[in-house]
């Protein structure tokens, strides 16, 4: 029998965006360029409006977050109405302005793109690591683990953001590899054991909901965009990641 060093770690699967880094300076600024390239109209302010931040912990995908700068552009806009039930605000703000779901994301991937382009440097400081996790992910090695980051962003711009960091995970999958679900039904396949590390709490309830993905150790961070009560109530199938948690050895982790 080989000893038991021998048994891989786990595949340690890192969210990006509110589990990684925070980079909501430049969600708006991306955001609000890429709406006012669409409705130059629009009276949107340079800064990000507190209900920008409030809203976003309920998106999941980067083009809601250009209609949603559009939204915050409407005078008759009911912020409480809209926190109250995002899915259904969300389809009727894609009928209003009547965009496609894919216009909204191209507008967004080009921004971006257009500011690596003409100033990365700046575009990049619109980011930072949370503290202690750029340490934190080079120690994953000594645990025997290995990560990856499964984001809803363009793959590019995670790619970029971990590049200027230094930081190399083992693997990185963006919007275009498919749902997180399917990404990790891919890489349970690979039969080393698989954790998850996510801000969105109805992310990990699908991945949960997925028989599947049973053995799917899940975790929702403290530290990242959540919503009133998203961290209250998790079912034991979901550790709660506080810092603490996460600078501890992987075999402490709850
Ligand atoms: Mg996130």
């Amino acid at each position: 029998m080989p000893p038991a060093f021998d048994s891989p770690g786990p595949l340690v699967v890192f969210d990006f965006d509110g589990v990684l880094v925070d980079g909501m300076p430049e969600y708006w600024w991306a955001a609000r360029t890429a709406a006012l390239q669409l409705a130059p109209r629009l009276q949107l302010p340079e800064s990000a409006p507190a209900a920008f931040g409030r809203l976003r912990p309920l998106i999941h995908k980067g083009w809601e977050m250009v209609l949603m700068a559009a939204e915050l552009g409407r005078d008759e806009l009911d912020i409480e109405h809209l926190l109250n039930d995002y899915p259904a605000a969300l389809a009727s703000a894609l009928a209003r302005w009547n965009w496609p779901a894919g216009l909204l994301q191209q507008q967004l991937e080009q921004v971006r793109a257009g500011a690596i382009g003409i100033d990365e440097a700046g575009w990049l400081a619109r980011h930072r690591f949370y503290p202690g996790v750029k340490q934190r992910l080079v120690r994953l090695g000594e645990d025997g683990a290995a990560w990856a980051v499964l984001t809803t962003k363009g793959a590019v711009f995670a790619a970029r953001l971990l590049e200027a960091a230094g930081l190399r995970p083992e693997a990185l999958f963006g919007h275009e590899q498919g749902s997180k679900v399917e990404v990790l039904r891919h890489l349970q396949a690979q039969g080393r054991p698989l954790w998850f590390v996510e801000d969105r709490r109805r992310t990990l309830e699908a991945v949960r909901a997925d028989p599947e993905l049973a053995m799917v150790r899940c975790f929702l961070v403290s530290w990242g965009y959540l919503g009133p009560g998203d961290g209250q109530d998790l079912p034991p199938t979901v550790g709660w990641l506080t810092p603490e948690a996460f600078s501890a050895p992987l075999a402490q982790w709850p």
